[in-house]
């Protein structure tokens, strides 16, 4: 019944280096569980980029928890390690085998950086804060599949991890998701409570907790290991496609094609350009402008913070990402494109 389903995953495992494999409906579902797994609950508080997918917040939510909003920096895109390490110096105090936050009163228990548009964040910074302050990681790696950080896959850096394959990722089931973890108890457990709870038995039905139906059908696993064959091929088309960006608007003041960092193999998922803050008012327009001539440009996320929903969340100072928000351009990527 699950041939490709176990199939899928083995091959997930293989392509990215995290020990197990764990395929679900889509990368959200993935977030919550992942965060569940990790035991984030009722209460705890987990740091997030406001640069990111909403359902990054939400999974965060969904627990219970409250996202607090961390910054983000140019070189990346994702969070800014080294201005996160003095915002929680200045408001946390080491309690247990973690830290409080003083200015809410609740626990800061998880981290959940984001790798934006396929590009990978800056990993041992960010780990070393992470050590420091007892915080565990849960990568949102649904953009960067295909994306590796000193030679390393992206999503096997954190204590479990979660891609996506949505229509618009890099490799697509239709929707799905994946979970990964080095650690065997966490992907049994992360198994157990994506599909029901349901103790194996030939035909009992006896669950020992409230899970969730998260599994990821056959039929999805069987295009996701097609898809899976031929990643190679799309990641070719992307690097070619940003090399065109890049050597398009080489010359061009005022604005640039953002490019991987030196320690980063990009997927490239979707293209960047990246405007002067000088030309940052001028955003609205350029999207305007090209999408009203066919070219499909889109701006980035709106900041988490801002939306109605997570306006009170705790968040440190936020200039970072409301520069970048401004300055973003995301351009057509497909694979299809040439
Ligand atoms: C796509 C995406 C998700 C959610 O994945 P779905 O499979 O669409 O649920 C989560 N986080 C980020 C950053 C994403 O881009």
């Amino acid at each position: 019944m699950g041939k490709y389903v176990d199939l899928f995953e083995s091959r997930l495992a293989q392509y990215t280096g995290a020990k197990f494999a764990v395929a679900v409906v889509n990368g959200t579902s993935g977030l919550h569980a992942a965060l569940k797994l990790a035991g984030i609950g009722q209460g705890d508080e987990v740091l997030v980029p406001a640069l990111t997918f909403v359902a990054t917040a939400n999974a965060i939510a969904y627990c219970g928890a409250v996202p607090h909003f961390v910054d983000s920096e140019e070189s990346t895109l994702g969070i800014d390690a080294h201005k996160l390490e003095h915002h929680l110096e200045r408001i946390s105090v080491f309690w247990e085998d973690g830290i409080l936050n003083t200015e809410t009163g609740r626990r800061i228990k998880a981290i959940v950086p984001m790798h934006a548009f396929g590009h990978p964040v800056a990993i041992d910074e960010l780990k070393s804060v992470c050590e420091r302050f007892g915080l565990v990681i849960i990568e949102d790696a649904a953009e960067s599949l295909g994306s590796f950080y000193k030679g390393r896959h992206t999503g096997t850096f954190g204590k479990i991890s979660v891609l996506s394959f949505n229509g618009n990722k890099i490799i697509t089931t239709g929707g799905g998701g994946a979970i990964l973890t080095d650690d065997e108890d966490l992907a049994a457990s992360a198994k157990h409570l994506t599909t029901t709870a349901k103790k194996a038995h030939p035909w009992e039905y006896f669950h020992d907790m409230t899970g969730f139906n998260f599994r990821l059908p056959n039929i999805n696993a069987a295009l996701g290991c097609a898809q899976l064959e031929q990643i190679g091929g799309f990641l070719e088309k992307k690097r070619a496609l940003a090399r065109k960006y890049q050597a398009a608007f080489q010359e061009m003041e005022g604005l640039a094609i953002f490019s991987e960092a030196a320690f980063a193999r990009s997927n490239y998922w979707l293209n960047v350009m990246l405007l002067d803050p000088i030309l940052a008012s001028e955003r609205d327009r350029i999207i305007q402008y090209t999408n009203s001539r066919g070219i499909f440009t889109r701006p980035a996320w709106k900041l988490l913070h801002t939306l109605p929903m997570y306006e009170t969340c705790p968040k440190m100072d936020l200039s970072g990402s409301e520069l970048l928000e401004k300055r973003i351009i995301n351009l057509p990527s497909g694979v299809k494109l040439s």
